[in-house]
């Protein structure tokens, strides 16, 4: 367990040339107070958790005395935004305060949110306020509990320092972790404003750093697009599983190494609903949850548009290499889907079938808004005669259901094993726990109205082993109550 003086910065992102970022100075964050600390996280840094309560802690990481070695830099980067390209969008409120070598020999860039305005900020104030950093410590730390790819979440601060939104709410500055920040957006900053060498400095240095299994490849470059596309396509398959939806996927919000980033208006499905939109301000549904592995081939395509320079000299050939690289999504993502689903349903083997039974049911539960985790948690237990009823219950049409239901048994005598087996395996895939929108929004009015944080200590703790049976904790994994029809997430963070 390290002291704060023993960890050791590497800052990678730094060296590369000055256009890559802006060196922010500190802003003012009166009267720090904690609101949440992950000791999962530090331990990623082999950081000691008694460190957090350090004054030097507190001031490093509300971006007022930075610790020695630490060099924080505000990256630049565009974005389509809602598919509209904006050419310069940069951290406007955020800064990676120095990359740190892990006692596992990885890296992790340690970055604020909400730490001030910078170059970026676009005249806009360069805070968060303290529920959208809630909203980001949870659900990142739930996904990862659910064994999806993800920023991490280290801890939060707050301070009674007005920021104003839809209404009046107070800064807060969460501290979040990943081995990189760079997006598919940065990519497109180095390709469409002219700066051409940067562009092959950037793919250099992801590769170098982040994919170095691709330097030896004949084209890496080529390379680095397939394997973003391929961490991409099975990301999106995840979420699609788990019922996950992002809300905001513009291409400044999708990470270069294939992990969810930018927790905004994101919401965990309740009532299975693949129209699902999860953020109020996106009235088209642009982002909803069943366009989600549309628009992810999207961003790819806009990630190979970026990289075309660097893919061939003749354009031409160039097109071509990316198309080939775009090619495999559908089938990736189709066959990660798939192959979750099946392990969902406790099903082994492929066979040829499955893809049309699993949209039979995905079909009957849409049609009567079942509850999407409760359902799979449930579903593997339909020899007890009680559980059978109480799933049956759900369905507007139990005949329909009864057919399928019939057929997947048919299924699933096609495979050879013991019932309490495959429950096992299924309710190790099948969450009990996930970060109901309501369940954030507790802890978020308990926070803001009482300054109680202790409910987000108690739902990260929940969260980080959603598959677990936890003792009395059985109410989080209740259908939601009615009020949470109510609650409305925006953009506004
Ligand atoms: P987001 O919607 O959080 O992904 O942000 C989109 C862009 O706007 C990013 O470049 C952010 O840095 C910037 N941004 C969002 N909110 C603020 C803010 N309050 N102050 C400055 N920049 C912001
Ligand atoms: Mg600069
Ligand atoms: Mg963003």
């Amino acid at each position: 367990m390290q002291k704060l003086e023993s960890l050791k910065f590497v800052n990678s992102y730094a060296r590369l040339p000055e256009a890559f970022y802006d060196r922010p100075g500190p802003a003012p964050f009166p009267e720090p107070y904690r609101v949440a600390f992950n000791e999962s996280a530090a331990a990623l840094i082999g950081l000691d958790p008694e460190e957090a309560n350090r004054a030097e802690f507190v001031n490093a990481f509300t971006g007022q005395v930075p610790l020695a070695g630490m060099e924080p830099v505000s990256m630049v980067y565009a974005g389509h935004q809602f598919g509209v390209y904006v050419p310069r969008l940069g951290d406007g409120r955020a800064v990676v305060l120095g990359e740190v070598e892990a006692p596992d020999g990885g890296r992790w860039e340690l970055q604020l949110k909400g730490s001030g305005p910078t170059e970026y900020s676009r005249g806009a104030d360069g805070r968060a306020v303290l529920r959208s950093t809630i909203r980001e410590y949870l659900a990142s730390e739930a996904m990862h509990g659910l064994g999806i790819p993800t920023t991490r979440a280290l801890t939060i601060f707050g301070s009674n320092l007005p920021v104003y939104r839809e209404q009046a709410e107070t800064a807060a500055i969460l501290v979040r972790m990943a081995p990189s920040h760079v997006r598919i957006g940065t990519f497109e900053y180095f390709a469409h404003s002219g700066h051409g060498d940067h562009l092959r400095a950037l793919a250099d240095y992801v590769i170098a750093n982040h994919y170095p299994e691709l330097c030896d490849r004949d084209n890496p470059y080529l390379a680095l697009l397939e394997a973003v596309v391929e961490r991409t396509a099975r990301l999106i398959a995840q979420w699609q599983a788990v019922g996950f939806a992002h809300g905001v996927m513009n291409t400044d919000n999708m990470s270069i190494l294939g992990l969810t980033i930018d927790y905004g208006p994101y919401g965990f499905m309740d009532g299975y609903e693949p129209g699902f939109i999860c953020n109020h301000s996106d009235h088209g549904g642009r982002y909803a949850f069943d366009q989600q592995p549309r628009v992810a081939w999207w961003n790819m395509a806009c990630l190979a548009q970026a990289l075309l320079p660097l893919l061939e000299k003749d354009e031409n050939a160039a097109l071509e290499k990316a198309r080939d690289a775009l090619e495999p999504f559908d089938a990736l993502f189709g066959d990660t889907f798939l192959g979750l689903m099946r392990t969902k349903l406790g099903l082994l083997e492929a066979r040829a079938g499955d893809q049309e039974l699993i949209a039979r049911l995905l079909d009957l539960m849409a049609e009567s808004r079942v509850d999407y985790t409760r359902f799979f948690r449930a579903v593997g237990r339909f020899h007890e005669p009680g559980w059978f009823a109480g799933i049956r219950w759900g369905f507007k049409e139990p005949e329909a259901f009864d057919a399928w239901m019939g057929d997947y048994c048919d299924r699933l005598d096609l495979e050879d094993r013991p019932d309490d087996e495959r429950l096992a395996h299924m309710l190790s895939v099948n969450p009990k726990y996930i970060l109901r929108n309501y369940l954030a929004q507790v802890a978020i009015d308990q926070a803001e109205k009482l300054r109680d944080f202790s409910e987000v200590d108690r739902l990260r703790r929940l969260l980080e082993r959603p598959f677990e049976e936890q003792p009395d904790m059985d109410a989080y994994a209740d259908l939601p109550p009615e009020w949470a029809k109510e609650i409305s997430v925006s953009c506004s963070s």
